[in-house]
């Protein structure tokens, strides 16, 4: 036998590596071994049949929040990911520097998906719902630089979320912050725009080439169209510059007319990513695939939809061993349906776009071993008697009444097709 496992009759999206096509995909110690048509079935140990399902690399989310447990958003990976293909998952800020040891041992060290973090600028991370950066001696910049000095191995940059309540009275001073330790350790800059104050056009001219605007497609008062839906000045200047735009769809930050006047402009994100977290889980967001889907809803080709959630943010991220099917890379695949029909996909403005298409995780590898699908995670719970102190409970029923509509995506996806596969043997 030359391979462990052979995925045989699949159609292959893989435009960045070149290997896209009705190949088979051979995997051997936990990694791609050929990318072939027609590779005999008696060549491998194990075969799992992929007629009529797309194969891609592993879905890589580069907005997420899985410090559950410990933090306000935090929601378990492995469950999610063993029902969507996202096999890598960036947290993005759960974590700051007093709590970035839990991250690695209760959560990074104990993950079946992989992770890695961006370390938030204040000190205690998104340990609560708001209000981190309003205290500016949780900015600690010094401490900061001593803890990613000591964590590189998990850490690809410096995340800081700018809107009026998060920063209180502080306005700019966090980010400048977020810049001044992201020169001195190397790293890109995650922002997070919201509601101002600080106004976005202040924001943009800070950015450097490479540091990462999320939640780009917003509709709050931070947005980077105006109006009338025409890209800002410093939009465009922050662009020409390299500036990266992710999409973080999130539970209050992806609306279609924002998207749908950025794509008319020229304006394509670089990465799509879902910003799944206690909320958003439950709609309209839901997860990677579903936010995939409301691309196609608007336009964007699934190659290149599929490519701004696996080539884009591993070349984003220096993931040189993923986001891709090229002999070498880790085995980490997503077998996807794509389904057809009417589907109702909703954003956070509860505006709606019919989708001809759902694209519908079938079964997701981790380093070649297929991963047994598990159920959902529950809320945390305290999340539905508290919420969020107060504000947004109209989120909460909004969710409510999708899943009564049926405008969960499970209940508009046909079952899967491998819901008895036994990951843990070969
Ligand atoms: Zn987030």
């Amino acid at each position: 036998m030359r391979f462990d496992l052979l995925i045989k009759g699949g159609v292959t999206i893989d435009d960045a590596g070149g290997l896209s096509g009705r190949h088979d995909v051979a995997i051997s110690k936990g990694r791609i071994a050929a990318v072939e048509p027609g590779i005999p079935a008696d060549a491998a140990f194990q075969i799992v049949d992929a007629t009529d399902l797309y194969v891609t690399p592993g879905l890589i989310d580069m907005h997420t929040h899985v410090y559950h447990g410990a933090t306000f958003w935090g929601i378990e990976p492995d469950p999610v990911g063993s029902r969507t293909g996202v096999t890598t998952w960036i947290d993005v800020g759960s974590a700051g520097a007093l709590t970035l040891e839990g991250l690695r041992k209760f959560i990074i060290e104990r993950a079946e998906v992989r992770i890695s973090a961006f370390l938030n600028i204040s000190y205690i991370g998104l340990t609560g719902y708001d209000f981190e950066l309003v205290n500016l001696a949780y900015c600690d910049t010094r401490l900061f630089e001593i803890v990613a000095s000591r964590n590189r191995d998990i850490l690809h940059g410096v995340k800081v979320r700018m809107g009026a309540t998060t920063v209180g009275p502080n306005g700019l001073e966090p980010l400048r912050r977020a810049i001044e330790v992201a020169e001195r350790c190397d790293y890109p800059v995650m922002v997070h725009i919201a509601v101002p104050p600080p106004d976005i056009r202040e924001i943009l001219p800070l950015l450097r080439e490479g540091d990462i605007i999320t939640h780009c497609f917003t509709g709050n008062g931070m947005k980077l169209i105006d109006d009338v839906g025409q890209p800002l000045e410093q939009t465009l200047r922050a662009i020409d510059r390299g500036v990266i735009l992710d999409i973080g769809h999130g539970a209050g930050s992806f609306t279609f007319n924002t998207a749908e006047a950025a794509l008319a402009a020229g304006i394509k994100p670089h990465a799509i990513s879902s910003d799944i977290h206690q909320i958003s889980i439950a709609g309209p967001m839901f997860d990677l695939p579903t936010c995939i889907s409301k691309f196609l809803a608007i336009g964007v080709r699934l190659n290149e939809a599929l490519a701004m959630a696996t080539a884009a943010p591993a070349r984003l991220l220096g993931l040189e061993d993923r986001g891709t099917l090229r002999p070498g890379a880790l085995a980490d695949i997503a077998l996807f349906s794509l389904e057809r029909g009417d589907y109702p996909l909703y954003d956070i403005a509860n505006e709606v776009r019919t989708g001809r298409e759902l694209l519908v995780n079938q079964l997701t590898l981790i380093g070649g071993r297929p991963m047994r699908r598990q159920p959902l995670p529950q809320r945390t719970e305290w999340f539905e008697p508290w919420g969020t102190a107060g504000r947004d409970v109209s989120i909460i029923e909004f969710q409510k009444e999708l899943v009564r509509r049926g405008h969960s995506p499970d209940a508009m996806a046909r079952p899967r097709r491998f819901a008895g596969l036994d990951g843990h043997g070969h």
